[in-house]
This record gives structure tokens, sequence and C-alpha cells, in this order.
């Protein structure tokens, strides 16, 4: 298991086991955030959260909620609306240095054609 947590330590993860990929995505938002996104199903991630809880950012025709820390302003994950999808993302550039740099960084064109450009 390994932990992520955002900058001020109010919102943590635990994580069944270290990305061995993790996508940049070019598409309008992630651009903007600068993330790096692990996937995992829902079920691979606890989400360990104090006062203050995250803040949710829903775009992407609400299917997904953007999750940030409400006190230090972190993109910690997103998390499907539908649960029955059983999909989410980590935001891997809360994990540890070490851990990022053994997974290789896939490129994905969000923006167009929703595929791999590397
Ligand atoms: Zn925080």
């Amino acid at each position: 298991m390994i932990r992520a947590s955002c900058h001020c330590g109010s919102v943590n993860l635990e994580i069944e086991a270290p990305p061995t990929e993790v996508i940049e995505c070019n598409c309008s938002l992630c651009r903007r955030y600068g993330v790096l996104w692990a996937y995992y199903a829902l079920d691979q991630v606890r989400v360990l959260t104090s006062d203050p809880p995250t803040k949710v950012y829903v775009w992407n025709g609400r299917t997904t909620e953007f999750q940030h820390c409400q006190n230090c302003g972190c993109v910690t994950h997103w998390s499907p609306v539908d649960l029955a999808r059983n999909r989410m993302a980590v935001n891997a550039r809360l994990m540890d240095p070490e851990t990022l740099a053994s997974a290789r960084i896939r490129h994905l064109d969000g923006a167009d054609t929703d595929e791999y450009v590397d």
C-alpha cells in the first residue's frame, strides 16, 4: 500500500499499489490543473479526509467529480458520479517523488482524439 496526501495533509489517500503508469492529459481542464492521473478501481483507494472536506468541481457532462482540498487547494483525485462506473484516478503528483519516478508517463490527447500520443 502507498499513501498520497495534499500539501496541508487534510486529504490523505491510501492506495492499494503504486502506479505502473500515469497519464498526462492535454484536455482543457487537465492541462490547467497540471496533474498526472493514476487510474484505479474504486475499491483500491480509500480517501481519508479531515475537516474541511474536499471541494468538488463537476465538468465533462457531469460524469466526473474533480476533488480538491478546501484548505490548500491541491487537486487530489477524481471520482465518478455514477459509482457503477468503478473507475477513479488519483493525482500522482501527491505521491512520493520516488513512487512517481518509477511510473511510465503516458500522454493522452484528451483535447481531441482521446488516444495516447506516445
Ligand atoms: Zn490540503
